[in-house]
């Protein structure tokens, strides 16, 4: 096999064979030659149903030709320049229209720059030091936070060489408790920059927040003049064309985007309230720069894929979801299995534990060696998930009716296959 060769290969010049971890799965990953619409094709010649999606970008499939032909257009004029250009102001625009929250942006390359600007944002702008996470929420690869949820609101660098000090500030709670929120702002309250949400945990596999839930940050951090920021990273553009606030109806201070926003290209964004986003330099004194943001490549690619987002494309996108997660659902009950299927629109994931998901402390319940053998199932019959029970999985306008029932198909082969 190819791709079996390619990885040894790898692995020799690449630390652990992969350029990002999770993309490493046992035995080896397969690498890819190509990708059309909703399906990936290996350098082995397998062809795969994705609901990978590069990990949530994709959501008009591999190599919209729209966004292809608006893209090599621009290469042809050049590829980045380190002046503006007008297509910023349009990408900016268009986001403006879209987001609630969003009255001025800031581009970045990646959703962990956006994230790590926003925290020094809200921190310049409070004048606060601490920061609140979720337990088991994924903001990028950067220092303040990257934690490892502790007991309490203690918290401990989540990797070697983040010097513990850089994650003193950083503090964690439960995802949907109430309590455990309001008894951490009741003793710290004063201290606290900002609290930073990714509004459906998609790092942890897919949780929904519950009803009320996301309103009740918003009241909370009003009362005690903490920013509340939205991480939008998945959720931006993949729920609504307003992302999670659009789709739960409530507005954050500031939203951080990522994914969808460079149509596939790399690509992240800062966005927010008026009143914080001028105090970015060079409008205000809080640093943040980058010799590629705003790319003009990324900001074409996002622009004709925000153009292509239609309203009729997101109820495609939720009756597709809802199919597959009803299809899972129904699948499970026959075979008398009590696992949980969840997720909003066009994300999912199916965790293998008998009880309710609402945080991390209940996802990590799930039986991760039954999650990879489900994983394994699938792509043996030509579906490719995210290759982790704590990822999130998503569909794309390119999945067809076809393409669902196929899918349910072979869940139904692997998940019979488990049970035995
Ligand atoms: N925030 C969230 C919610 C994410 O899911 C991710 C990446 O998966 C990031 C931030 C980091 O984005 P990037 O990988 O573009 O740095």
């Amino acid at each position: 096999m190819k791709s079996e060769e390619l990885f040894r290969r790898a692995s020799n010049v690449l630390p652990g064979g992969v350029s990002s971890p999770v993309r490493r799965f046992d035995p080896h990953p397969f690498f890819a030659a190509g990708g059309s619409g909703c399906l990936l094709e290996s350098v082995d010649g397998e062809s795969y149903i994705d609901y990978c999606l590069a990990y949530g970008p994709l959501i008009l499939g591999h190599a919209h030709p729209r966004v292809v032909e608006a893209v090599n257009e621009q290469i042809k004029r050049g590829t980045t320049y380190g002046v503006p250009t007008e297509g910023e102001i349009e990408l900016a625009e268009a986001i403006i229209e879209r987001v609630p929250c969003a009255e001025m942006v800031r581009f970045t390359n990646s959703g962990t720059e956006a994230t790590m600007a926003a925290v020094r944002l809200a921190r310049a702008f409070t004048g606060r030091d601490r920061i609140v996470k979720f337990e088991g929420s994924y903001h990028g690869a950067h220092d303040y936070v990257l934690v490892r949820p502790g007991s309490g609101a203690a918290t401990a660098p989540d990797s070697p060489g983040i010097p513990v000090d850089t994650v003193r500030n950083t503090l964690t709670v439960p995802f949907n408790h109430e309590e455990a929120m309001a008894e951490l702002i009741e003793g710290a309250g004063e201290d606290i920059a900002c609290i930073l949400v990714e509004p459906v945990m998609g790092n942890i596999g897919c949780i929904e927040p519950e009803n009320g839930y996301l309103q009740f940050l918003r009241d909370i951090t009003r009362e005690n003049d903490i920013i509340l920021i939205f991480d939008e990273v998945i959720t931006g553009f993949r729920l609504a064309p307003g992302g999670a606030q659009e789709y739960y109806r409530v507005e954050p201070d500031l939203v951080t985007l990522g994914k969808i926003v460079g149509g596939g290209f790399p690509m992240g964004a800062l966005a927010g309230r008026r009143e914080i986003m001028e105090n970015i330099s060079p409008a205000g004194n809080v640093y943040q720069a980058g010799t590629f943001n705003g790319n003009p490549v990324s900001v074409t690619a996002g622009r004709e894929t925000l153009r292509l987002l239609d309203g009729r494309m997101y109820s495609d996108l939720e009756r597709k979801g809802s199919t597959l997660r009803a299809g899972l659902r129904d699948l499970l009950s026959d075979l008398d299995l009590e696992y949980q299927v969840t997720g909003p629109a066009s994300m999912f994931q199916l965790y293998f534990t008998g009880e309710e998901v609402r945080n991390y402390g209940d996802a990590k319940k799930s039986d991760t060696v039954l999650f990879m053998e489900y994983f394994h199932g699938l792509l043996e019959r030509g579906v490719f998930i995210p290759p982790s029970q704590f990822e999130c999985c998503f569909i794309s306008a390119a999945h067809e009716s076809e393409h669902i029932e196929a899918t349910l198909e072979a869940a139904e082969e692997v998940l019979s296959g488990l049970k035995n």
